[in-house]
């Protein structure tokens, strides 16, 4: 057989597999368990989700852009009665509705949380709703994939019982693996629920069982060996950069695309800046112009740029400029502006 360097790897050992979920945890603040769930961040979504909504419990799920549906359909799945607090796409929910809503409904003891949104540019205010979630006794699963190095991410400060990241948006990593940070509460939570998925690709009590409460001595099964190299690197990058430099790269970004925004005479969807995530700059199209139109446009001037139509209900009306990873750089931020200017003109 011929060598091929992506093919014949010295095997991933337990104790590289367990480093990088120490880095991981460092990334994400948390002194929790880190579980490096291998497949894309959808998998320890729905783990989490299938573990900690108990049959015949109440959830809270916050609404505010196309994941919140998502979560929505896999608790009622798992047996939950879900109240949904729903705003509009174009701003971020408050610590206060997240308390009012905890109060209309005693019962509730999960809450469904996307902390920043790409698809439609806002980020929502994890540190004031974790204290609130946390004095109500409900646990907090935050979906962090697309706010994890573009902004702070604070998971025991915040009180984060299940923390969910992928390293495909701001990390710049593989799309392949991602993770989940799990309090002690949350452990229980999972282990005290009959429903909760086991001898499952979804189950975090598998890994708890075979891997962390066995002293990670050994894997549970093969894992994504090359995934694993690219989040290593992707980690080696941030932590040489340092992740303060990485969060103010996505921050100056996104100040760039919104006031790049205003020069071309575009309105940003999400109206308060106090609102919009640092992964993504969506505007309205103008009236008239179909969002479809002016994203192609735009491509057609400048292939390479990262600029995409809304998807689903937003289809028509909105147009994203994405600034995560690499593209957090004032370069192509201005680039994406040019390329959409020339479209404009067009
Ligand atoms: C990107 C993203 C995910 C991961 O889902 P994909 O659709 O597979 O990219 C999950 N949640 C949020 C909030 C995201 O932005």
């Amino acid at each position: 057989m011929s060598h091929h360097p992506l093919l014949d790897l010295p095997p991933l050992t337990a104790g590289a597999f367990a480093a990088t979920e120490r880095r991981m945890a460092e990334l994400l603040g948390t002194a929790n368990d880190v579980v490096i769930t291998q497949g894309e961040a959808l998998l320890p979504l729905e783990g989490a989700i299938r573990g900690a909504a108990r049959p015949g419990s109440t959830a809270l799920n916050v609404v505010t852009g196309p994941y919140g549906r998502t979560f929505g359909d896999w608790l009622r799945d798992a047996g939950a009665q879900v109240v949904e607090l729903s705003v509009p796409f174009d701003r971020a929910v408050t610590a206060d509705q997240v308390a009012r809503a905890l109060e209309r409904h005693r019962g509730i003891d999960l809450v469904s949380l996307v902390h920043a949104e790409a698809a439609t540019g806002t980020s929502n205010p994890v540190a004031g709703i974790g204290p609130v979630v946390r004095a109500h006794g409900a646990l907090l699963m935050l979906d962090a994939v697309a706010s994890v190095a573009a902004e702070p991410l604070r998971t025991d400060a915040w009180g984060v019982d299940l923390c969910v990241v992928g390293a495909q948006k701001a990390m710049g990593g593989p799309a392949g693996v991602s993770a989940v940070a799990v309090s002690e509460r949350a452990w229980r939570r999972l282990a005290d629920n009959p429903a909760a998925p086991r001898r499952s690709y979804l189950s975090l009590l598998d890994w708890k069982e075979r891997w962390i409460d066995s002293g990670r001595r050994a894997l549970p099964h093969a894992p994504a060996q090359l995934e694993m190299l690219a989040l290593a690197a992707c980690l080696d990058r941030i932590e040489a950069d340092g992740l303060d430099a990485v969060i103010a790269r996505h921050r100056g970004a996104a100040d760039r695309a919104r006031e790049g925004a205003f020069d071309l005479g575009l309105s940003p969807y999400v109206t308060d800046a106090r609102d919009a995530a640092p992964v993504a700059t969506t505007v309205r199209t103008p009236q008239g112009i179909h969002a479809g139109a002016l994203a192609a446009a735009a491509l057609t001037a400048d292939p390479e740029v990262p600029i995409a139509a809304g998807a689903g209900p937003l289809a028509a009306d909105l147009l994203r400029v994405d600034h995560y990873g690499r593209w957090a750089d004032p370069a192509v931020v201005d680039r994406a502006l040019a390329a959409l200017g020339a479209a404009l003109k067009r």
